[in-house]
């Protein structure tokens, strides 16, 4: 069977500094891959070139079948990505913004869309705000709802859980999990190594700007991973 996500030896460097390096690993439908690595070893990176937000270097992402340099408005339907930049409109109201993106992504009724979504994260009574007026936490469930607004079939979280508050963090959880219960992939990268396994059903380590882990969650015995975790991620290995 073809890969639902496959990246192909993919490299970026910024200013002759390598960033990435022959990173290749395919995905299936449904999986949801946990990420972790230490700072600066290319996660963001990795997950910004499939956004499509920064060019790769070399290589070749396709999702579907369909490539990323080739086809990337079709590449981008697919996608939903929540990063730390909110990619929220101050100056529109929050069904306002849900709308636009949904209009933007070519959803059916993105009215109805926006309505659904405002009940979700629980800001349907707030929806004719400004989004300028928003508290952080009221904008990271917005930018939640804006993720989700085309149904993706890929969802790429880069640390989602960081600075979010408890209420967001519960509702980001409850959606990860109605997304895993049908067969949505994500891609999450994470700091905790706690919520990255219980969420993953495979598991990679990016250090370097290599993977030099990938494996199933269920051959991966929790305290042995561990151990390997804070080698690579908290200094003792060097990639
Ligand atoms: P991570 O998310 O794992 O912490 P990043 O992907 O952000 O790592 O960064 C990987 C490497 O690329 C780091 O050395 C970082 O300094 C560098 N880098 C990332 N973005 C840029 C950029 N826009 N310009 C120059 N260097 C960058
Ligand atoms: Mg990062």
């Amino acid at each position: 069977m073809a890969d639902f996500l496959a990246v192909n030896n993919l490299g970026k460097e910024y200013e002759g500094r390598r960033a990435l390096h022959k990173v290749s690993f395919g995905l299936q439908q449904g999986d949801f891959l946990s990420l972790f690595g230490p700072n600066g070893a290319g996660k963001s990176t990795l997950l910004r070139i499939i956004s499509t937000l920064t060019s790769a270097g070399s290589g070749k992402v396709e999702i579907k079948g369909f490539d990323l340099a080739e086809e990337p408005e079709a590449f981008k339907m697919q996608l939903g990505v929540i990063s730390h930049q909110s990619l929220l409109y101050g100056h529109m109201t929050a069904r306002e913004n849900l709308i636009f993106y949904g209009s933007l992504y070519k959803v059916d009724d993105p009215e109805q869309r926006a309505e659904e979504l405002l009940r979700i994260v629980e800001l349907y009574p707030r929806r004719h705000s400004r989004v300028s007026r928003f508290s952080r936490g009221m904008c990271q469930r917005l930018s939640i709802a804006r993720a989700l607004v085309n149904d993706p079939s890929l969802l790429l979280l880069d640390e989602p859980f960081s600075g979010l508050d408890q209420y967001a963090s519960a509702i980001l959880t409850e959606q990860l999990g109605e997304l895993r219960s049908r067969a949505r992939t994500v891609i999450m990268v994470t700091h905790s190594l706690d919520r990255g396994l219980a969420a993953a059903t495979r598991v990679g380590i990016l250090a370097g700007g290599r993977l030099v882990y990938l494996e199933e969650r269920d051959t991966i015995d929790p305290s042995a991973f561990e151990g390997l975790y804070m080698e690579y991620v908290h200094g003792a290995r060097a990639a």
